[in-house]
């Protein structure tokens, strides 16, 4: 048994990034993780492993499509599905590794196990139990499933299957069109796999700019991808071979099927909070199972505090980040605090897609008055050189005080070009701001300041 100031339950990136910010401030801190390796589902079957994916096969993709026009003569690159899951793998050592040595930097304990909280202030990871004046549940998420759909991670699979799959199939059906769904679905595309996502709604990333989602089912399906929107799936089964879709069409209540070698289930997370003993604690929950806590990230029971994909919010690493980073300031006497108006979102396809703030539906249901400056990614000559030219770069602001209210972004750097607008919004710049500063030429993120000068005067190369 040993006693800390603060433990924290769970090392993804909610977790651990409390664990380092709040050792760095003083407190006596340890860790309990289940896993093998540290790092949580982000490291180690999502943000990670998907984006080594994702840029293999769009370099596979880069060869296939555009290195003759730049003369670059040779024979085609063939897939070596081991060397490219052995390269995956490889990446995600590199980065869970890495948080272990933070840990040792740091001086945090790793408690290595499955933990539970038998009362307030202890946590128990096997037989010993641990005391701690603060306890953090970052414990995280896990995929979620429709009814009817039984998941055995080999024919019918979660993203985590996915990024295991044994050899690469013919045929894929992705249920659900959010985020993990179209990359994973585009990773698997771009190897030669026949992919059809199934989405209930009749649109692409629910919740995204209404534009840009249309625009990026139009460059998805010109690089083969299939869609089937307002389809509710109704049950899978599985064959000797393969498995069969049923799903009745929303506008006519017609069936119908589709078989594929593999279907991947991305309808969602949902948190994950078994075995811990919130129920004899009394701890409150909030929706879809979330915990429920209050602006200072405490449950209702003091010193017990959760983060991450485990409260409410967007699911995403950085939002977990950004929380655990705040708690560890609270619970050093500090003042953490998260700007929640302010976490951009992004695909990493090709191209890129990236949000933050508002969007346009959004500001019109509010009955907001605003001004949108849209630039094409035509008329930026970095994307023109390099074949990358589909898109544009939108930004909304406020109709008297150019304040930006929001952004979104379809091509090149999509989700680096983003962080621009993050930080000028977190000064509560307006759009005059951005088309003010001087942005280098040839870059990708002169898009942005010309989108910018079309929420004023108007875009010089548009
Ligand atoms: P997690 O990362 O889920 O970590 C929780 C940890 O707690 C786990 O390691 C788990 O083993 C451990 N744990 C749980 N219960 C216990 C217990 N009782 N005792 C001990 N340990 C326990 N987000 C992005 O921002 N960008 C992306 O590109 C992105 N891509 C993704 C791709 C995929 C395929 C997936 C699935 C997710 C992706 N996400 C992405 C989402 C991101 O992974 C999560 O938002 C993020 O990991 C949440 O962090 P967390 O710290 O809250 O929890």
């Amino acid at each position: 048994m040993a006693s800390f100031d603060t433990i924290i339950i769970g090392a993804g990136p909610g977790g651990y990034v409390c664990a380092i910010r709040a050792a760095q401030l003083g407190l006596k801190v340890a860790v309990v993780e289940g896993r093998d390796t540290l790092g949580g589902t982000c490291l180690n079957v999502g943000c990670i492993p998907s984006k080594a994916m994702l840029h293999a096969t769009h370099l596979l993709h880069e060869t296939h499509e555009n290195f003759e026009k730049m003369g670059l003569m040779g024979a085609k690159p063939k897939v070596d599905w081991a060397k490219m899951q052995a390269y995956k793998d490889d990446v995600v050592t590199g980065n869970t590794k890495g948080i272990e040595f933070l840990f040792k930097k740091n001086k945090v304990t790793w408690l290595k196990g499955w933990g539970s909280i038998p009362a307030p202030g202890q946590v128990k990871v096997g037989d010993e139990v641990h005391t701690a004046k603060h306890i953090v549940i970052a414990t995280g998420s896990e995929a979620s499933t429709l009814p009817g759909v039984t998941i055995d991670e080999q024919t019918v699979v979660t993203s985590t299957g996915a990024l295991t799959l044994p050899k690469i199939p013919k045929s894929m059906v992705v249920i659900g069109a959010g985020v993990i769904g179209l990359e994973m679905g585009s990773v698997y595309a771009r190897l030669g796999t026949e992919v059809t996502v199934v989405e209930y709604l009749d649109a692409i990333t629910p919740g995204m700019d209404a534009e840009v989602a249309k625009t990026f089912q139009r460059i998805l399906t010109k690089q083969g991808l299939k869609f089937v929107l307002g389809a509710a799936v109704q049950g899978v089964s599985q064959g000797k071979k393969g498995a069969t879709v049923t799903y009745k069409l929303r506008k006519d209540d017609k069936e119908a099927t589709l078989e594929a070698d593999v279907v991947l289930v991305a309808t969602g997370r949902k948190p994950y909070t078994a075995g811990l003993g919130l129920e004899a604690l009394g701890i409150e929950m909030g929706p879809r199972g979330t915990v429920k806590t209050d602006a200072h990230f405490q449950t209702n029971v003091a010193g017990l505090y959760a983060i991450g994909d485990a409260i409410a919010g967007p699911m995403l690493a950085h939002k977990a980040e950004d929380e655990g980073m705040a708690l560890a300031e609270i619970m050093a006497g500090k003042h953490g605090h998260v700007n929640y108006g302010v976490i951009p979102g992004v695909i990493y396809t090709t191209p890129e897609v990236a949000n933050v703030g508002q969007t346009e539906e959004q500001l019109k249901a509010e009955g907001r008055a605003y001004k949108v400056g849209k630039f094409p990614f035509m008329g930026n000559a970095r994307a023109k050189a390099v074949f990358q030219a589909e898109g544009f770069v939108k930004i909304i602001t406020d109709a008297a005080t150019d304040r930006i209210l929001g952004a979104h972004i379809i091509g090149p750097m999509a989700g680096d070009l983003i962080h621009e607008i993050c930080v000028a919004m977190e000064f509560g710049a307006s759009a005059q701001d951005l088309a003010l500063t001087c942005h280098a030429h040839p870059t990708w993120s002169e898009a942005v300041r010309e989108a910018a000068l079309a929420c004023g005067d108007g875009a010089i190369h548009a």
